[in-house]
């Protein structure tokens, strides 16, 4: 059985061939991420395609994330990378501005001398360099190594702490923004979103380009932290992006942080993704390491809808590994519990009452099915995040969209089912298609909730049905 901890495998030179998207399907990939940082258009494009001719081989729903690569900072071409020493000055100046040090690079975002002051930590390369900031005048900013490393051209900087006036997107990620929804991507990441706004920004930029997508907000930095809970209400998906933020904190208060997100998307009905190293060291190797294990063991535990690899899939040695690893431990783990934050969700409405009244319902039949119906995936995300503990949650929906956006979403198996006007046909083709696929028996409890409106069928509706 597949374990309800769902899947995101990132695409590269390692994994773009049809065959072996078809491989990581089979082995338990539930979305495929393109990170715009480094796909090209026609790549990505091509991904997209491969992705979806797969899965409708496979009859399976895949979902496609385009990963925006966000307005960050970067260092400038280098002609040779610096090996810097501790003490190093090093300046950081504004394009066309010429240098006052021998070590001495550009920055792409000339807004940096305003929004930093001497004092300030400034990370590069996801904490490879450290350097403290000494001097800010108006068109450089002058800081000393303090730990030593080599200094590339395009290095991503961190400002710990630092509230950076940056846009909400760039150039760059409009274009993206434009090619993701001509690929109708079922996913859209945002990433450096520091507040609602930008979350908000993203998604009338795509709504403006006719798109229909749903957004997720990747969380990187402190000023994200500090608006976490407007961010999680305007997201439809928030990503623990530990690759940034880990550089932006100190490491002690990242599985922290990782632990108090996961818990507040569950009070307040946000779908969250824990992302970046679960399993880095297979990059070279073909087993994870202890520590990993636990790190993966410990995201299933905290019962995140999705976990996501990264360069352990697009240029990683073992793919197929990797996937598989995650399956093991997640289901290792699912077998024992989870922590049960779905017990503190939120429910504000009689919607979300009707979905904890079916789940209760649910969990307390034994070997009972859970159903959803749904048209837009709303009311299944609901349920999923009161964590059910059936053996089977099942959502029908008409729309092929829904289908594959719902391969996000914790535990839930999606169907592709036309609903008729009479409810007795519909359930009945709802029990047919479970009885066809192998997962129920004759007899078996089905608990079917429901929000579409027919002729027959009320809102907000629970009904006990036997396969
Ligand atoms: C991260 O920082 O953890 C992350 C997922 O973002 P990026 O796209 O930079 O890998």
């Amino acid at each position: 059985m597949s374990p309800k901890t769902k899947f995101i495998i990132t695409l590269g030179p390692a994994t773009e061939s049809e065959e072996m998207i078809g491989r990581l399907i089979d082995e338990g990939a539930n979305v495929f991420r393109l990170n715009m940082s480094h796909a090209k258009h026609e790549w990505a494009a091509e991904m997209a395609k491969r992705v979806r001719r797969q899965a409708e081989s496979r009859r399976v729903h895949i979902a496609v994330l385009f990963d925006l690569t966000g307005p960050s900072i970067r260092t400038g071409d280098l002609e040779t990378p610096y090996n810097l020493l501790e003490g190093d000055v090093v300046e950081f100046r504004k394009n066309g501005i010429e240098p006052t040090v021998p070590l001495s690079t550009t920055v792409n975002y000339d807004g940096l001398m305003g929004d930093v002051t001497a004092g300030n930590t400034l990370v590069v390369d996801n904490g490879a360099l450290l350097m403290r900031i000494d001097k800010v005048e108006a068109d450089r900013v002058l800081c000393h190594v303090k730990t030593p490393g080599t200094m590339g051209s395009r290095r991503h900087i961190n400002l710990p702490g630092v509230r950076l006036n940056l846009p909400a997107l760039t150039e760059k990620d409009h274009k993206d923004l434009a090619l993701a929804v001509g690929c109708r991507a079922d996913y859209i990441a945002g990433s450096f979103v520091r507040d609602a706004a930008h979350v908000r920004e993203l998604r009338e930029a795509m709504k403006a380009l006719e798109g229909e997508s749903q957004i997720v907000a990747k969380v990187e930095d402190q000023e994200a932290i500090r608006n976490i809970d407007a961010i999680i209400h305007e997201a439809d998906v928030v990503m623990i992006a530990r690759g940034d933020l880990g550089t932006e904190v100190e490491f002690e208060e990242l599985p922290i942080l990782q632990r108090r997100i996961i818990k507040r998307c569950h009070e307040l009905g946000t779908r969250v993704i824990v992302a970046t190293q679960l399993l880095e060291s297979m990059i070279s190797n073909p087993t994870p390491t202890r520590a990993e294990v636990t790190d993966v063991m410990n995201a299933a535990y905290e019962e995140a809808d999705c976990l996501m690899l990264s360069g352990e899939t697009s240029v990683g040695r073992y793919p197929e590994r990797c996937v598989e690893a995650l399956v093991r431990i997640s289901s290792r783990i699912e077998r024992s519990g989870g922590h049960g934050f779905g017990q503190s969700a939120l429910l504000r409405d009689e919607r979300q009452k009707t979905a904890r009244a079916a789940v209760t319902l649910a969990d307390s039949l034994p070997d009972a099915r859970l159903v959803v119906l749904t048209r837009r995936g709303v009311l299944a995300n609901h349920v999923a995040m009161l964590r059910p503990r059936t053996a089977g949650f099942y959502a029908f929906t008409p729309t092929e969209r829904v289908c594959r956006q719902l391969a996000l979403t914790r535990s839930v198996r999606p169907f592709k089912l036309p609903f008729s006007s009479s409810i007795e046909e519909t359930i009945e083709n709802v029990s047919e298609m479970l009885r066809k696929e192998g997962l129920v028996r004759p007899g078996t409890p089905i608990v079917i909730v429901s929000d579409i409106l027919s002729d027959h069928f009320a809102a907000n509706s629970i009904l006990l049905h036997h396969a």
